[in-house]
Parts: C-alpha cells; sequence; structure tokens
C-alpha cells in the first residue's frame, strides 16, 4: 500500500483542474477556456486498491502582476513544498513548449521526484506530431517518466497514476476512503457561481470577479430545497452591468446554471438568490483579498 501527496502544478489553462476531476470522477475543479480559473489549492483524493494519491490542484504558475496574482503564484509554489511527487503538465503544442520550458525552471529550486504529462493529445492530428515535444521535454529537467494524455477523454491517465504511484511511500491510508476533499460544500458552491461567470462572461470581467456565499440554510423539512444566497463582486460599475446583463439576462442565466450543477453537488434541490456588489480594487489590495477569502 502506497499513500501520499501530488502537487499538480504548471502554466494556467494547460488542463489541471480537469485532469483532477477526470482522476477523481467527480468535478471537484471549476474549469474554463480561459486561464487562471483556479485560484485555491483544491485537496482532492483517490483512492484504489494498494493505492491513496491525495492530489493538490493549483493555480497556473505566471508572471504575476496583481495581488491576487501573485496570491495564486505562491499559493501554487507552497504547495511544493507539502508533496512527496509533483505531476507537471504541459500542453503537447507548440505554445505549450515555449510556456512550459520557463515554468520547469521553477521546479529546479525543488528536489521533489517529477512525472510530466503532455496534456490534450486529443488536439494532435497523430501520434507522430508527439516526437518533437518528447525530445523537448525531456532536455528541461529529470523527470521520471512522461506520458502523453488527454484529460478530457481520460488517455493515459491510468499510466500516469502508475508512474506517480512509484514515488509515493509505503503507507496506511492518510484520509478514510469516503473522504474525497477537504473543501466544505460553502466553498465548492461559491466555485461553481465563479465557474459560470468565467464561461459566460468576456475581457475583465472573470479576473474582477470574486463570489462569497451569505446564506447556506439547510431547511428542517426534507422536503424543501437549500436556502442559498451568493454575492457576485466586480471592480466597477461597468463590470456590474455585464454581470447583470440585458433585463437581468445573464445573472439569470449564471444563477440557473449554477444552481443546477449545485444540485448535481448536493443531491438536493437549491433555491439561489444572487446579488452584484462593485468592491473597488479588490484584486490589487491585502484588505481585498482578504476580505473576499483570498
Ligand atoms: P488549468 O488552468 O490547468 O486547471 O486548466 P483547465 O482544467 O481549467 O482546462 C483549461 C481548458 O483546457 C478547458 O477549456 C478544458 O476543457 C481544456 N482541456 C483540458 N484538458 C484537455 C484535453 O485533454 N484536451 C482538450 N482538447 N482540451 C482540454
Ligand atoms: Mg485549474
Amino acid at each position: 500500500m502506497r499513500a501520499g501527496f501530488i502537487a499538480i502544478v504548471g502554466a494556467p489553462n494547460v488542463g489541471k483542474s480537469t485532469f483532477l476531476n477526470e482522476v477523481l470522477g467527480f468535478k471537484l475543479a471549476i474549469t474554463s477556456d480561459k486561464p487562471q480559473t483556479t485560484r485555491h489549492r483544491l485537496l482532492g483524493v483517490y483512492n484504489e486498491p494498494g493505492l491513496q494519491a491525495i492530489f493538490l490542484d493549483t493555480p497556473g504558475l505566471h508572471q504575476a502582476r496583481r495581488a491576487l496574482n501573485q496570491r495564486m503564484v505562491d499559493t501554487a509554489l507552497a504547495a511544493l513544498q507539502d508533496v512527496d511527487a509533483v505531476l507537471f503538465m504541459v500542453e503537447a503544442s507548440h505554445k505549450g513548449m515555449t510556456q512550459g520550458e520557463e515554468v520547469a525552471r521553477i521546479l529546479e529550486g525543488t528536489d521533489k521526484p517529477a512525472v510530466l504529462a503532455l496534456n490534450k493529445i486529443d488536439l494532435l492530428p497523430d501520434k507522430a506530431a508527439l516526437l518533437p515535444y518528447l525530445d523537448k521535454v525531456a532536455s528541461w529537467a529529470s523527470w521520471t517518466a512522461y506520458v502523453p494524455i488527454s484529460a478530457l477523454t481520460g488517455d493515459g491517465a491510468t499510466l500516469v497514476l502508475k508512474e506517480l504511484k512509484a514515488l509515493l511511500p509505503e503507507s496506511n491510508p492518510l484520509f478514510p476512503e469516503d473522504v474525497i476533499t477537504d473543501l466544505s460544500e460553502r466553498f465548492l458552491v461559491s466555485e461553481l457561481i465563479r465557474e459560470k461567470v468565467f464561461r459566460l462572461t468576456g475581457q475583465e470581467v472573470p479576473y474582477s470577479s470574486a463570489v462569497t456565499i451569505d446564506q447556506f440554510l439547510e431547511p428542517g423539512d426534507e422536503s424543501r430545497p437549500i436556502a442559498i444566497s451568493a454575492t457576485i463582486h466586480v471592480e466597477r460599475d461597468s463590470q456590474k452591468g455585464i454581470i447583470i446583463g440585458k433585463r437581468g439576462a445573464m445573472i439569470k442565466r449564471i444563477g440557473t446554471e449554477a444552481r443546477q450543477d449545485m444540485e448535481t453537488l448536493l443531491g438536493h434541490p437549491v433555491f439561489l438568490e444572487l446579488f452584484v456588489r462593485v468592491e473597488p480594487k479588490w484584486s490589487r489590495s491585502q484588505k481585498g483579498l482578504t476580505k473576499l477569502g483570498y
């Protein structure tokens, strides 16, 4: 029996969170086609006979300018300290190679054994297209293995798990078998709302948005819905206008889609009420970050 901690790290948008969800068979981490969707360290526990892999999904490593981005990068780097092994992810593409080489340098400072996953191989025309990438990633660091994968289809995931298992210490499980995460339902619910903002709005709006849960009321009577009130915080009036949308169309859509995901997560009907507030420049100050849960 082996058990231990694995940090999933890499540039933004390479598919780290998608991979974690695929392995867990559960939507723990929100995902979108926009970079920097993940802002926290997310713990997810994968169990199979003889293995407990405790994954830490992390924000993408990037050049940070705002206080929020610096916090995100610090969170990802801190996760590296706490683990037995690293899963380093890059996109199997030309862009992925440039990005990956830069980010891989960060790992030079750590002594953790690392498996490299080349993700999104479903987008390649054929297997031969991988060959130049394999050569390239091999020159960055001494990976214990490199594995082509598709987080979207699950291709290669079993092999990644096998390679990671070899890097974990012999140990009894560190979490009870029925525990998937240490994250609260309240947090997961707030993330589902943030996901819809990331997926449904454009430009700078997702990056200026944060979600807080004002009320999470479980009914005494099982036949009634769980009542959740949440606030979407943005930084400017114009962003508030975009979140609300024409005659409230956008906020309605965010609410409907988030509520459906919440009902799947909680296994219970949900009544969701959303508010929008302007919190000027929250993403640029320590005070703003603390206030909104970062
Ligand atoms: P993260 O920022 O590294 O956590 O990346 P996400 O998991 O949020 O994924 C970023 C985007 O890449 C999303 O639109 C995913 O659907 C997409 N994606 C992730 N893995 C794959 C993959 O294997 N193939 C393809 N085609 N898209 C993927
Ligand atoms: Mg992510």
